[in-house]
């Protein structure tokens, strides 16, 4: 899997109530196009699900991942715990500069073996 498809993966493990398609390719900092083509790799790899979305009377679709037993090390940006654990602020995914501190963490560490 490639890096980018991995940090979609997660992205949208980290959120039970999914992560919005049109939110997901700003976020990976990719064009919609690419994040299509991610999103049907992971649809296809059966981990995540799609559900159709209307926001703003516009399409798009909420993404969740399928429930599998979690790996800590995903969780682990170098030794930086993803800020998602234990947070109790109002959560705007797509404004959240706390997680994309992490994911630039993520980007110069990688993933924690
Ligand atoms: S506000 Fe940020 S850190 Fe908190 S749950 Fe949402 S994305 Fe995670």
């Amino acid at each position: 899997m490639l890096k980018t498809d991995e940090d979609a993966l997660k992205l949208i493990q980290l959120k039970a109530e999914g992560v919005l398609q049109s939110d997901l390719w700003k976020l990976l900092d990719v064009d919609s196009r690419k994040c299509s083509r991610i999103v049907k790799k992971l649809l296809d790899a059966d981990l995540i699900e799609r559900i159709e979305f209307r926001k703003n009377g516009i399409k798009t679709f909420i993404l969740r991942a399928k429930r599998r037993p979690v790996d800590p090390s995903q969780m682990l940006a170098g030794e930086e715990l993803i800020p998602c654990i234990g947070c109790d602020m109002e959560c705007v995914v797509i404004e959240c500069h706390r997680l994309l501190d992490w994911m630039y963490q993520l980007a110069i560490c990688g993933v924690s073996e």
